[in-house]
This record gives C-alpha cells, structure tokens and sequence, in this order.
C-alpha cells in the first residue's frame, strides 16, 4: 500500500487552475521531491497534501485512507517551511514541545520526545535559547525538530533551506538525508534547487503548469528526459 496516493487531483483558486489532475504514488519511507520553475504549482500540492489547502477535486489517500475532509493534524503529516514560523516568545524547548502538549501527551513523555529529538538533531545545548538568539541554520534546525517531534509518518518540506547560505545549506541538506535514512519517514520536499533535487531524491517529480511533465529517479530524467522542458529543468546533456 502507497503512503501517499494523489488521483487526479486538482486545485483551482476561483477560475484558476493551479494543480490539474495530478495523479501520483509515493512509497513508505520514499524520498519524492517536487521541482518546477517558480508558480508551477509545488506549495500548493503540498500544501493539499499536508490539508492546508481544501482539494477541488479528486482524491488523496494516505495510508490507504481517504483525507481529503481531515484536518492536517488527523492526516499524521509534519511540514517544515521555507520561513521558519519558529513562536518568538517561546524558548527552543518549548518551541518543539508545543505541538507534543497540544496532543495531549503527558508532561514527561514530552520532555522524552524533546530531547530525543533535541539529540538527533544537536540542539541540545541550545533548549534555553529564544529563537533570536539562533543563527539560520539552528533555526531551521528547530524548524525540523519541532515537524519530527510528533513522530509523523509522513514529513513534508517546502523549500526548507533557500534562506540560508550555500556553505550551510550543504551542510543541512546532509542533515536531512542522514534524519531520512535514520527515521525512515516518508518525505516530500520542494526544491527549486537541482542539486538538491539530484542528491536527496529517490524519486522526482518535474511539475509544470499545474501538471506532471515526468515522474523519475534522478538518473532516468537525466538520462531519458522525457521533453526538452525536463532536460532543461534537470541540467541534462539531450
Ligand atoms: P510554486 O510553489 O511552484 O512557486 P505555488 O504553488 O505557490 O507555486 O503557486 C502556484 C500558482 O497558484 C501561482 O500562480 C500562484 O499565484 C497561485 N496561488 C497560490 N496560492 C494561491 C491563493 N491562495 N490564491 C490564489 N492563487 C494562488
Ligand atoms: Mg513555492
């Protein structure tokens, strides 16, 4: 069974189609990532994914289940965005703790998951801090804990890394290939990056207009782009 299966979804804003009868299938523990050229679509069909968009038509399962009226915290996805939407007010802790309360679960198994999550991803000595006192990358770092804390099946990324600086973002996105291998959750990420498209996809998803131009590992739309749009898009020699 897929962990996430989309059948001929579409979204429309008004008369605009955004996302026209898109129909995919995304494996458990699959790292899919969406690229595309800017307005072509990628945050909105995440953003159907993780139900912060209402779909116009068409079905979305997850787990074999039909969401498409589920709120995004009954689907078990998590979503890290490109701002770090991090609570100013809130300490790093609490910033990753929030979510964990809201879901009732006991004060220690809160701290349990906090810290455990804190350790896998080095912010350990960083709890106490406000997110102010956080560089780029430590924020974002939060921004992941706070997505993983929950323990979703599924994580949902939309352009987690274009703020920061080329040196960091090598190093971040070393950080999510080694959390995916360590976590084996379900990942989709958005990317208008290549290079990142290239080295953390199992699987990529070349969007154009709302529509899917090609589904592929990175060596087949590398190999056999299937239009000059995907051989373009990926940097490809035909
Ligand atoms: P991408 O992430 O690939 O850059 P988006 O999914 O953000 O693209 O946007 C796709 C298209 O949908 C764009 O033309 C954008 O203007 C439009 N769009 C996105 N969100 C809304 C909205 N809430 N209302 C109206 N149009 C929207
Ligand atoms: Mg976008």
């Amino acid at each position: 069974m897929a962990s996430v299966q989309l059948e001929r979804v579409s979204k429309r804003f008004g008369s605009t189609h955004v996302i026209d009868e898109v129909s995919l299938s995304i494996d458990h523990g699959e790292f899919v990532v969406f690229v595309g050229p800017s307005g072509c679509g990628k945050s909105t069909l995440l953003r159907l994914i993780a139900g912060l968009e209402s779909i116009s038509d068409g079905d979305l399962m997850i787990g074999g289940k039909r969401v498409n009226e589920l709120s995004p915290q009954e689907r078990g996805v998590g979503m890290v965005f490109q701002s770090y939407a991090l609570y100013p007010h809130m300490s790093v802790y609490e910033n990753m703790a929030f979510g964990l309360k809201l879901g009732k679960a006991s004060s220690e198994s809160v701290a349990e998951r906090v810290n455990e999550t804190a350790r896998i991803l080095q912010l350990e000595a960083l709890l106490e801090r406000k997110p102010k006192a956080l560089s780029g990358g430590q924020r974002q770092r939060v921004a992941m804990g706070r997505a993983i804390a929950r323990e979703p099946d599924i994580l949902l990324f939309d352009e987690p890394l274009s703020n920061l600086d080329a040196s960091l973002r090598v190093q971040m996105r070393n950080e999510i290939a080694r959390l995916h291998g360590r976590l084996g959750s379900t990942m989709v990420y958005v990317t208008h990056d290549q290079v990142e498209a290239m080295t953390l996809a199992d699987k990529i998803v070349v969007l154009n207009k709302g529509h899917i131009e090609q589904v592929g590992s990175p060596r087949t739309l590398y190999e056999r782009p299937a239009s000059k749009f995907v051989a373009s898009f990926i940097g490809s020699p035909s």
